[in-house]
């Protein structure tokens, strides 16, 4: 008896299982096209672009998400950023609410881009949506239009099996400011928390191991960036005149700068905490091929690559205000600006880790020299716990829509609203999946989507969403 009825559910689940794939084959031309689409629409988030163009693709994506009538409510809203009047990019928040005590699922992607950078860089028009191989090429054709159609598909495959009767809740949120740093991210969740509290988030806006294999994010890490600022001299001054007995900003500078590692490459800052865990095997040539470095120019750091790039910080000088090669006359700086960015290890957090670099900086001014510090960026890092029960359905549901065991990752990144979600939503499971691969050059000329992956990727979210509409919230077991 006991068997037979385990057999007939195990076969309902099949049965399910089979709809579901079948629906999101069906629908995959149609996911296809119109991601090329929304790729069409230059939604440039940065503040020198026309936000028109963010509009129109809040707009195109609030009418994706009526169109598949599941939901009650499909809103375009914007809240304000900080304490100030001035409004965010538009956001698109569609909802239904859960059923029959049901669990309710939150899918977050954003639908703004980076800027394209030049056109000459890229081998089709960027915002031209074009087919070359297995790869659809255009900015945003991964990064992160790919994510919003993900939710889309797999919503419409899992719906087409069910009728618009199923119970789970579901809550998609489509942000249109991610790429400029999601400013109004926070005012934004306060002001809907309601509608997207939920038991389970899906964050899809991150990688996959290869196109063969899946990967769940499971740590992130934090960031922290600043302007540096170092003074020695009032005025500047003939080097001539005074070099050899004065300190140029610059000198001081350097030497500063110098401290910040040690002679291996390491950040040698107090403070700055690191993690040792386990990490998948990574060698040093497929960090030189994946990362460009020039025939005998050495990696950097110490301990497994991945773990160097996941469970370590890291610190970048990435600008520079000082006089340029072509401008430079012979002149003792006065001061020199620089931007720090720092990546920040699982562990510790963003402010502390400011700290402990603000602390080594003014300690280690050479000659006496003034430091300033201003525009101060934190993000927090974000480590997934990985025992909730949606973990295991989302890497189950990546087994069977890819045919292999999914990867646990940690990202060297940060997506600091992360931190944000998890401050509003502490019970919530955060699932943080992708549809992007090694050769996705997002941000980047040339950014593609593979399409093997994005079709994998509707199916998992598909899957996954079948199973939970099975489920109570683990906390009403
Ligand atoms: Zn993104």
């Amino acid at each position: 008896m006991m068997q037979s009825q385990k057999n007939s559910t195990e076969s309902d689940d099949d049965q399910r299982d089979a709809a579901v794939t079948e629906a999101v084959l069906e629908g995959f031309p149609s996911a296809i096209g119109e991601l090329g689409g929304l790729v069409r629409i230059p939604s440039v988030s940065w503040s020198a672009f026309d936000p028109h163009h963010v509009a129109a693709s809040a707009d195109a994506v609030a009418g994706l998400l009526r169109d598949l009538d599941v939901f009650e409510t499909v809103s375009i809203s914007r809240a304000p950023i900080g304490d100030g009047d001035e409004l965010g990019h538009p956001a698109v928040l569609a909802a239904r609410p859960a059923r029959n005590g049901r669990q309710t699922v939150l899918l977050y992607a954003h639908h703004d881009v980076q800027p394209p950078g030049k056109d000459d860089d890229w081998d089709s028009a960027p915002y031209e949506p074009t087919v070359r191989g297995d790869r659809l090429y255009g900015r945003g054709a991964a990064d992160d239009k790919a994510g919003v159609m993900a939710h889309v598909a797999a919503i419409r495959a899992f719906a087409a099996t069910r009728g618009a009767d199923f119970d789970l809740g579901l809550a998609v949120f489509i942000e249109g400011e991610e790429e400029f740093g999601s400013r109004s991210f926070a005012n934004f969740l306060e002001q809907n928390r309601a509608t997207l509290a939920a038991d389970v988030i899906v964050v899809a806006d991150s990688d996959n191991w290869d196109v063969n294999t899946p990967a769940l994010t499971v740590s992130l890490r934090g960031n922290v960036t600043f302007r540096l600022t170092v003074r020695t001299l009032a005025h500047a001054s003939h080097s001539g005149m005074f070099g050899g007995a004065v300190p140029d900003a610059m000198l001081a500078t350097v030497r500063l700068l110098s401290t910040l590692h040690s002679d291996d490459g390491s950040v040698a800052v107090d403070g700055l905490l690191a993690s040792d865990g386990d990490t998948p095997e990574y060698t040093d040539e497929t960090l030189r091929t994946d990362a460009a470095l020039l025939d005998g120019v050495q990696s950097i750091g110490s301990g497994s690559i991945l773990g160097r790039l996941w469970t370590k910080p890291s610190i970048t000088v990435t600008g520079i205000d000082a006089p340029s090669v072509a401008n430079a006359s012979n002149t003792l700086s006065p001061s020199v600006s620089v931007r720090i960015s720092a990546r920040i290890a699982p562990g510790q957090s963003a402010s502390d880790a400011f700290r402990a670099i603000e602390t080594h900086l003014r300690a280690n001014a050479p000659f006496g020299a003034r430091i300033e510090i201003d525009e101060v960026d934190t993000g927090d890092p974000f480590l997934v716990d990985t025992s909730g029960p949606a973990v295991a359905d989302a890497k189950k549901a990546m087994a069977d829509a890819w045919g292999v065991e999914p990867v646990e990752t940690g990202i060297g990144g940060s997506i600091p609203f992360i931190a944000d979600l998890v401050r509003v939503f502490p019970r919530a499971q955060i699932l943080v999946t992708g549809v992007e691969d090694p050769d996705t050059r997002a941000h980047s000329p040339n950014e593609s989507l593979h399409l093997g992956v994005f079709k994998r990727a509707i199916l998992t979210e598909a899957l996954l969403l079948s199973r939970l509409d099975g489920r109570t919230p683990p906390s009403k077991v």
